[in-house]
């Protein structure tokens, strides 16, 4: 009983200690689908995983001669530091292989984090809101459909607002079964 309750009072200052962060997901080497849900999987033992967006197959941007991309976004409950989450990507990104040998090319997973409560961060190895999420159609279509309503600390807009204000038109749309042939 003792036990029972020093476990929920545990549970209860952890969670009031969390913070609601979100992470986008791209792949686009191997089993791009599978890479991206284990990738969710892993995602869960940095806290607590609270939505998942639709997968979206993307058209590459910058190194246009490969495969789209596999994006999504994920909300996160997490109690970890903004560095320690960051540790905690690239641990899943080294389990899952992930490998790059061109700047904006191929991948097998990479994980960015876009927003992190609604801190602003700006470090040599960390930058949050990522300084690119406000200008990619592959983060801002996983996000506006979890997240429409959040705002963007530094813009002051919403994820939809920064979405209609968007002027590039790589596709993005929602994949199908074929995306993994
Ligand atoms: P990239 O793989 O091109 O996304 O860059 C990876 C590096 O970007 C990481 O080693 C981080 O140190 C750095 N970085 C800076 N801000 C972020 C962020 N918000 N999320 C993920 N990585 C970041």
């Amino acid at each position: 009983m003792h036990g029972v309750s020093i476990f929920s009072r545990a549970a209860f200052i952890l969670k009031s200690m969390s913070i609601v962060a979100y992470i986008g997901l791209g792949s686009n080497m191997g089993d791009k689908l599978a890479t991206c849900r284990r990738a969710i999987e892993m995602l869960g033992k940095a806290g607590r995983v609270i939505k998942v967006s639709s997968f979206y197959c993307t058209e590459p941007i910058g190194y246009v001669s490969q495969e789209d991309f596999v994006n999504a976004v994920v909300e996160i409950e997490t109690p970890l530091s903004p560095t320690a989450l960051l540790a905690h990507c690239h641990v899943i990104e080294d389990a899952l292989g992930r490998s790059r040998l061109v700047r904006w090319g191929p991948r097998t997973i990479d994980l960015d984090i876009l927003l992190y409560g609604d801190e602003i961060i700006s470090g040599a190895e960390l930058t949050i809101p990522h300084p690119l999420m406000a200008k990619r159609a592959f983060v801002l279509v996983p996000l506006s459909e979890i997240a429409p309503e959040i705002v963007h600390p530094v813009l002051k807009a919403t994820v939809l607002q920064l979405l209609h204000g968007l002027r590039e038109d790589h596709r993005v749309s929602l994949c199908d079964a074929s995306v993994n042939p």
